[in-house]
């Protein structure tokens, strides 16, 4: 089954029973074989020999960030990493930052945005993945400074896993969004659907998704968005597989639906367009070699993965 290249980093040992220890972390950050990867305004610092090449992270020493005068102490504890045993964190910087701190500025680049990262295929899966972690903690961060229910400020914990509100003492955790992914298969079973957003790149064509809501389970939130956006009825809805997406925080979780209705009823506000595709067109979608141009998303998207599915015959 193909997989998307930003997915769950297999390798590193988050250790989440021992971070709440502030010696634990210290210790890890201390450590010999301990490197941090840098976000300069959410975009990581990378090592790369030129453009098309391959690349990987550019991983920095508790030293090398003490000497530019980095907040260290602001880092997020990601996990030790098996292959020498340190840890890994992960210190965000603003762009300011990285160009007045003292002879920083020359390693402080090329800091390259993830989904261009990902979509290009420029680092190891491993490494999109750890970054992909990284980013949406760190979004999380910049989005709890203050306490939602007090207004008070809050501190960072357990090497960034917690914050907690000093006036009121309420602890604020890192959030994750679920969102539904669906490939929607027609009555036939010979079609599926794919629709086009206006955010979307031209030509490009992908599965319907969107965000579930309180109260909601999976089915439901599939059945309810498939409604809403392409006025098609339901039935079977089947777990296929998930993926963290870190635009922000999201979890996405990719299913199959089994239409039992096939005429398609857009709703323009959410979708420019919807239609049923065969499966030898999404064959050629997928080899980026249909006469019409049109293409679906690269190896970043779980998107693919069940796009490829249905390619695949998987779906029945
Ligand atoms: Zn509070």
């Amino acid at each position: 089954m193909f997989k998307a290249n930003i997915a769950a980093a297999e390798q590193l040992n988050r250790h989440s029973d021992k971070r709440s220890e502030e010696t634990f972390i210290a210790e890890q950050m201390n450590a010999a074989n301990t490197r941090f990867i840098v976000l300069v305004g959410e975009k990581p610092v990378i090592q790369s020999s030129g453009l098309g090449e391959e690349g990987s992270v550019r991983w920095f020493s508790l030293a090398d960030l003490q000497s530019y005068g980095f907040p260290v102490e602001q880092s997020y504890f990601l996990g030790t990493h098996p292959s020498d045993g340190g840890g890994r964190f992960a210190l965000a910087i603003t762009e300011d930052l990285a160009k007045t701190a003292t002879n920083a500025i020359e390693t402080m680049r090329p800091a390259v945005d993830l989904r261009t990262l990902a979509k290009n295929e420029v680092l190891p899966s491993e490494e999109l993945s750890t970054i992909g972690m990284a980013k949406a903690l760190n979004h999380w961060h910049e989005n709890a400074r203050y306490c939602g229910h007090c207004g008070g400020a809050t501190e960072i914990r357990d090497g960034g896993w917690r914050r907690v509100c000093s006036p009121c003492g309420r602890q604020h955790f890192p959030r994750t969004d679920p969102v539904v992914i669906m490939l929607i298969v027609d009555p036939s079973g010979e079609r599926c659907l794919l629709g086009h957003e206006a955010r979307f790149e031209t030509n490009m064509w992908s599965t319907l998704a969107g965000f579930i809501e309180h109260g909601e389970d999976i089915e439901h939130a599939v059945r309810r968005e498939t409604m809403e956006e392409a006025g098609l009825k339901i039935g079977d809805v089947r777990y296929h597989s998930t993926q963290p997406w870190p635009f922000p925080h999201s979890l996405m979780i990719g299913c199959h639906g089994i239409a039992e209705t096939s005429e398609i009823t857009i709703d323009p506000k959410e979708i420019q367009e919807a239609r049923w595709f065969s499966r030898n067109e999404i064959l050629l979608m997928l080899d980026e070699s249909h006469p019409d141009g049109i293409f679906v998303p690269g190896k970043q998207a779980i998107a693919r993965s069940l796009i490829q599915s249905f390619a695949d015959g998987e779906v029945v």
